[in-house]
């Protein structure tokens, strides 16, 4: 296999095992031969069929994103940003996902294209890609050269609303099996697919819109694959509120009953835990049936602080044992913008400026999803692991002065400095652009699409009303 060096990089962020850390090192070289790295460390002397000059570049692992949605969020531009119900705890997620839909195959590639590009832009090498399953959807994530994980998306039920302060459900077991078989053909599919990036996480969708018969056959198919698998689950108070009337017990505590935790669940968001202040329910044991289980959650800050909710706090999760990892969920698909909102997120929950540091957020955005995806052959930059790496440009005026590059990156300048994107040992990004893919055409078809999506609005919605009803443009129009 031909072998890359990255010469003399200025800055390395390295895997030290043990303990079990990310360390910076200075002025080494890090090689890699086909898909895997062999070394990193001073004075490499091996064979070399192309070198890369590492001066004035930091070298990082690439990113895992353990939760989002590319085939619709991007064409929530505009859309979501303010939208939400107050009588629905703030949440506008059940109002949304009813008006507003992805409505057809050429919709969601625009919309997964352009999010593929946002995700390998910020440094994303690994995706776990939740959505309903589409043709196209395995090939275009070949395409775009990113490590993918499809999460086709199933249920037993969807929210239904009729006004805008209770939430109903229409239920159909018989297609939410029916989807789930579909989903695991899906997987296994991914699994031989010839570029040889592609894997699968078992994904009901929602602990309350599936039976609980539906979620336990789902874990055990996962745990027959050995594969990841997730489910939203204390995502809002309302659907808290309805699986304490249903069952008397906080969405985990019913998971747990239900036997859904363990190592290789993801729990997507967990926010709403009986400890939250928003919830304020007397039993205080969700927390510890997350750690004490060995399952991860998968946070996605920007959605929620948007209505303005926060997990309370990661710092918190971290010291109960929880596996942590980060995902962006809704767009901008932008990991590092994740990583600086959960970190300056957790100090205002916790009235605490060292609840978290900015190493906990890269281990949660590299070994955590690693972890969590149950591969220890990523998010480390170490021999053995494999060449997904992100190349920073600490010349781009938003690194200066790069004393610390990570919190230069971090706080700073996020994807502006992100200059080459490498996964599998093969380049994706180069010079801030994307290789695989083309995001400009992308916008110009994500656009119509849109236009398409806002035009079914009052077919779907429960009052009848049109887009701009729902969601007003955020300045009068005036002429
Ligand atoms: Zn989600």
């Amino acid at each position: 296999m031909p072998v890359t060096v990255i010469k003399n990089a200025d800055w390395v962020i390295a895997w030290q095992a043990p303990p079990g850390r990310h360390v910076y090192m200075r002025g080494v070289d890090v090689a890699f031969d086909g898909n895997t790295i062999t070394h990193v460390g001073k004075n490499y002397a091996g064979p070399a069929d192309s070198t890369v000059d590492g001066g004035k570049r930091m070298v990082m692992p690439g990113l895992v994103n353990l939760h989002s949605h590319p085939e619709h969020e991007p064409a929530y531009r505009g859309v979501r940003e303010e939208h939400g119900l107050p009588n629905m705890y703030m949440s506008g997620l059940f109002e949304r996902s009813q008006a507003f839909y992805a409505t057809d195959d050429e919709f969601r590639a625009a919309s997964a294209e352009f999010a593929y590009c946002e995700l390998l832009k910020s440094g994303v090498t690994t995706l776990i890609d939740i959505s309903p399953a589409w043709n196209g959807w395995a090939d275009l994530l070949a395409k775009s050269g990113l490590r993918a994980f499809l999460a086709p998306g199933y249920a037993s039920g969807r929210w239904k609303l009729e006004n805008d302060f209770e939430l109903k459900y229409n239920w159909d077991e018989q297609a939410g099996k029916e989807r789930f078989e579909a989903a695991l053909k899906l997987i296994d599919a991914a699994l031989q697919h010839p570029c040889g990036r592609l894997s699968g996480v078992v994904s009901p969708m929602q602990i309350d819109t599936c039976t609980a018969d539906l979620l336990r056959a789902s874990r055990a198919a996962a745990q027959d694959r050995k594969l990841p698998f997730t489910v939203h689950i204390a995502q809002g108070v309302s659907e808290v509120m309805e699986m304490l009337r249903r069952h008397g017990k906080t969405p985990i505590q019913w998971a747990a009953e239900v036997g859904l935790l363990g190592p290789g669940t993801i729990l997507g968001h967990a926010i709403f835990l009986d400890s939250h202040s928003w919830v304020r329910w007397w039993t205080k044991s969700d927390l510890k049936l997350i750690a004490n289980n060995g399952c991860t959650v998968a946070h996605c800050p920007t959605p929620f602080v948007r209505y303005g909710q926060i997990l309370e706090n990661f710092g918190d999760y971290l010291r109960a044992g929880v596996n942590m990892g980060i995902g962006t969920d809704t767009t901008p698909h932008n990991m590092l913008e994740e990583m600086r909102k959960a970190a300056i997120l957790a100090r205002v929950a916790a009235r605490d400026i060292n609840t978290v540091s900015t190493a906990d957020m890269l281990h949660a955005a590299t070994v955590g999803g690693a972890n969590a995806v149950m591969r220890q052959d990523l998010g480390r930059l170490a021999p053995g692991m494999k060449a997904d790496l992100v190349l920073v440009d600490l010349e781009v005026t938003d690194m200066a002065p790069a004393r610390d590059p990570l919190r230069s990156l971090v706080y700073h300048a996020a994807e502006r400095a992100v200059r080459e994107v490498y996964v599998d040992g093969r380049q994706v990004v180069a010079d801030f652009k994307v290789l695989t893919l083309n995001q400009a055409d992308a916008a110009g078809r994500l656009a119509e699409a849109q236009a398409r999506m806002l035009a079914a609005v009052r077919q779907r919605d429960y009052k009848g009303r049109s887009a701009d009803d729902i969601v007003p443009l955020s300045l009068p129009l005036l002429c």
